[in-house]
This record gives structure tokens, sequence and C-alpha cells, in this order.
């Protein structure tokens, strides 16, 4: 076949005798056809009668597995130090959501890949995290501080400027969210929150639509930890708080139950970033050896990352080499059985009905772009989402939450053309959504080889 990567000059395209899971959830159809014209699938069927025009480029998916495009639902797409659009692509991240920039910034990387500048994933974003109290110094750069008072006004200026949703951040109490998302929902938009002071099924109550992280979890707390002021811990505090109780907790208990409840009946997702807690620094010990990416000294990716990212991540792993090798047997116990907590609290929420979507938080923490997502379904798996469940929480449920289930998030004619031709069954094993031979990114072909030789080049 000629070579097509990169191309905007296709009009037609048709992928052909691939099994095709179409990310509804429903049962793969094979072998099948996807026909695509511009930037919009047309088709989708058996390949026995879909008829292909002829003028189409055919990719042949005989043997192959189709799966929608990738979304993260929880990046910083950040600063140009940290910024790499391409490895999204390559790791077939079709979309992404930014949880947490400035306006200026956040629409100048999107206008760079609208614009074909850089290939990229299509990007939606919040703007700035916003809190009613004194903000955390470290992430400063990503917030907005607010009047509360005018909380109304808030929304309404990010919602006339454009955003995709809102992010309420670590200062936000429980009536401000109240009346943030009140705004943002007669405004059209979803509203997504990091707890700290607006605590565990308060968010709920409060209408938000998505709790990051496992924050929200802070509620099971036992009663000897419980904090009065929890807004006044950075982010890096309260997750080393959380980290002090959670393998005590019983997931099985009451109070668990009661929380997924509550955030079931008010229809709040759990998009619970288990790569940003398996990534943690910390005592688990390379036997657990849960991180966001391979050991970056092995990795092959290493070389290609944003020179902060790769000297970061670098600097992370030694970190976590070094606790691991002072921890006590005693601590490291513990902490495997936090972390067993955290898988059983979002597989039981899973369970019991709950939604879970998937997002990896990245590059904070030195988390990889794009890559780091393939971990986090894998996550999900073992926290107890099948496969089919995993691919979901990374396609379907996003648009849902987003309200863009007419846009992408499934294969179906009027959908853009974003989607994967996988070498192998995801649904037989979920590390296969990293075995990605074509990324088909708003109808443009693109080969993960070459996307990341270009980094590698530039
Ligand atoms: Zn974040």
């Amino acid at each position: 076949m000629t070579d097509i990567s990169g191309s905007r000059e296709i009009h037609r395209l048709a992928v052909v005798g691939a099994r095709v899971v179409d990310g509804t959830g429903r049962a793969p159809v094979e072998p099948a056809t996807v026909l695509i014209e511009g930037d919009r699938i047309v088709g989708l069927g058996p390949s026995p009668t879909t008829g292909v025009s002829a003028d189409a480029t055919l990719i042949d998916g005989w043997g192959k597995f189709v799966i929608p495009g990738l979304v993260d639902m929880h990046v910083h797409v950040y600063t140009p130090e940290k910024w790499h659009p391409e490895l999204f692509l390559a790791a077939g991240v079709t979309t992404v959501l930014d949880l947490g920039g400035q306006l200026h910034d956040v629409a100048a990387y999107r206008a760079a890949v609208e614009s074909g500048v850089r290939p990229g994933p299509r990007i939606l974003f919040t703007g700035p995290m916003l809190e009613e109290g004194e903000m955390y110094a470290g992430f400063a750069g990503f917030c907005r501080r607010f009047d509360s008072a005018r909380t109304e006004a808030e929304v309404d200026a990010l919602a006339d400027a454009g955003v995709d949703g809102i992010k309420l951040y670590v200062t936000v109490r429980p009536d401000t969210a109240r009346r943030a998302c009140a705004r943002a929902h007669a405004r059209g938009l979803p509203v997504f929150m990091h707890q700290h002071a607006t605590w565990g099924a308060e968010a709920a109550m409060a209408g938000v639509d998505s709790v990051e992280h496992v924050n929200v979890f802070g509620q099971l707390a036992p009663p000897g930890f419980w904090l009065a002021e929890p807004a006044k811990l950075n982010p890096f505090e309260y997750g080393g708080w959380l980290w002090r109780w959670l393998s005590d907790l019983d997931p099985r208990a009451d109070a668990v139950r009661h929380l997924y409840d509550s955030l079931i009946a008010a229809g709040t997702v759990l998009d619970p970033t288990l790569v940003l807690y398996a990534a943690r620094p910390g005592a688990l010990g390379d036997d657990v050896g849960d991180t966001s990416m391979d050991d970056p000294e092995r990795t092959k990716l290493l070389p290609l990352l944003p020179p902060a990212v790769g000297k970061e991540l670098v600097g992370r792993w030694a970190e976590r080499r070094a606790a691991a090798h002072i921890a006590s047997e005693a601590a490291k116990h513990r902490m495997r059985h936090a972390w067993d907590n955290i898988l059983a609290l979002v597989g039981g929420f899973h369970r019991a009905g709950g939604t879970v979507m998937a997002g990896t938080d990245c590059p904070n923490v030195a988390i990889v772009s794009g890559f780091s997502l393939h971990r986090e379904l894998e996550l999900l798996v073992r926290a107890g989402l099948s496969p089919m469940e995993a691919i979901m929480a990374a396609t379907r449920r996003p648009a849902e939450r987003l309200g863009r289930s007419d846009v992408f998030g499934t294969i179906a004619a009027g959908r853009s053309a974003d989607l994967l031709l996988l070498a192998a069954d995801p649904l037989a094993d979920i590390r296969n959504v990293g075995r990605i031979e074509r990324v088909i990114c708003r109808g443009v072909v693109h080969e993960p080889e070459k996307l990341l030789g270009g980094l590698r080049r530039g």
C-alpha cells in the first residue's frame, strides 16, 4: 500500500475486514468494514455486504482489530517544555480533556493542532482550576482564585470564552460548588472536581458531574484521621494523608456502600486516575511495579519525551527505588494493602452500578502523555472492569459526560473518523490496546512509529 500516513488529501478511506469493537459495549462486528469520507465515518457494516467505492483508499484489517480513538479525561497539556501532542496521537489518544490550564495556553495548543501545524489530539478544556480560597503556590499557574459572591459571573465568563466544562479545585466549598454546578449546567457545561473542602458525597449533592482522583473516598477515613480543614492541605499532602489510613479500610463496610449509593443516585462519575497513585513515589517497591510506564531507563520512549518530562520521570523513579530500599517490610505491606483497597473501591463502585471513566493526570508527576492511558485501562481491568468496560471508560463514557456522543467515542455513521487499528484482540487482553498499527484521527491516518520518529529528529 502507498504511504498515506499524515496525508490530509485522502477523501475516501475504508478499513476492511477487521473485528470492530465500536465502543458502545455491544458485541464486536466481524469481519467489518468502516467507511470514512473526509473527517467523518459514513458507514459500518459486515464486510461481505458493505460496498466500498472504487476510489477509496483501502486499509487491510483482516485478522486485526478496530476500536474507537481513545479519550483521556484528565490531562494538563501544560507548558511548552512538557507538551508533545504527538505522544498522545502515537498512543491512540485522539481526544483529551485538559482539566486545568490558563485559557490562552490551552487555546494556543488547540489552535496548533487544529491548524495542522502539529499532529495531535482533539483538545477540549475547562480553562483554569477555580479556587475560592488561598491557592497552592505550586499549581497557582493553572488556577484562578475567584470571589465566591461572583460564582455565577465566573462560570459565565468561562462559558463565554468557549470552555468545554468547569473544573473546581481544592478550596471550593459545598455551597459554592452547588452554585457553580447550577450555573454550569444552565450553560450546558459539565463540572469536574478535585475535592478537598467539598467532602465525599457533598460533591454529588452539589451536582458535580465527575469526581477526579480518589479524593471522594476521603469521607471513609476512620474517626482518628478526620481532617478539620482538608482544604488547608496542598494536593501532595492530601495524597499522603489518604495513604496513611487506606490500608485499614474495609471496602465492604456499610459506609462505603452508602458513599457509592450517593454518587450513583446523583449520576456522578468517578475518574480515579489510578496511574497517579500507581506512580506515587514511595515504598511500593519494584516488585509491585505499578507505574505509569515501564522503567524509564529501559523504555524506548525516554529519549522522545520533552526533556523536562524525561528528567522528572528518571528522578521520580530514583525516588521510588530509594524509598523502597529504606522502607520496612511492615510499611511496604501497608502500602500494598492500601493500593489493593484503592482498586477494591474503584471496582466496588463499578459493580454497584457506578460509571468509571479513564483519565491519567499526565504529565503531572511525570506521567507520560498518551501511553499512560494504556496503563490506566490495565489498572481499571485489575480493579474489576471487563476489557470491554475499560474500553468504554475511554471512549463512549467520556463522550457522554461531555455531551459529545454525537461527535466521538463510538464508531458509527456520522461520528468523527477517530479509530485505532490494533494487531491483537483488546478484549482478550486489555494490554493489546497498546499494539497499535494505525491511528486514524479525524480522517487522517498516522503510524505511531513515524510520529515518534518525528520527535526523535526534532
Ligand atoms: Zn489534574
